[in-house]
């Protein structure tokens, strides 16, 4: 198998406990997807009371589908780390900013 290692933003804390990859407040899987075209909610989401065995990894953010949040560059998510939690009912990413329109 041939490894990668790209560089990701950190999933820094997550506090959606019914998650399959969350151990201790944290994201334990290799990398999350974020966001549909209009909200950030987390794309990986499994809610299951089975966890994942891993206890110690951070999870990256592989990528980020809402163009128009101010650290989407690309469709890739270009803040430094991002946390995830509930809006609502939903698992959103609260580093989540508006980007402010070029015309105003
Ligand atoms: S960031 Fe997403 S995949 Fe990771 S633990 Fe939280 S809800 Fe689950
Ligand atoms: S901060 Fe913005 S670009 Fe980064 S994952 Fe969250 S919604 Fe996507």
């Amino acid at each position: 198998m041939q490894k990668m290692n790209p560089e990701m933003p950190q999933v820094s804390k997550c506090s959606i406990t019914q998650c399959a990859y969350n151990v201790g407040q944290g994201c334990r899987a290799k990398a999350i997807t974020i966001g549909d075209s209009e909200t950030p909610a987390c794309d990986t989401h499994l809610p299951s009371s089975t966890h994942t065995r891993q206890t110690t990894r951070i999870a990256g953010v592989g990528a980020c589908k809402v163009a128009h949040c101010k650290y989407n560059d690309d469709f890739e998510c270009s803040a430094d780390s991002i946390a995830v939690g509930f809006a609502g009912s939903d698992a959103h990413c609260l580093t989540f900013a508006q980007r402010k329109s070029a015309a105003a």
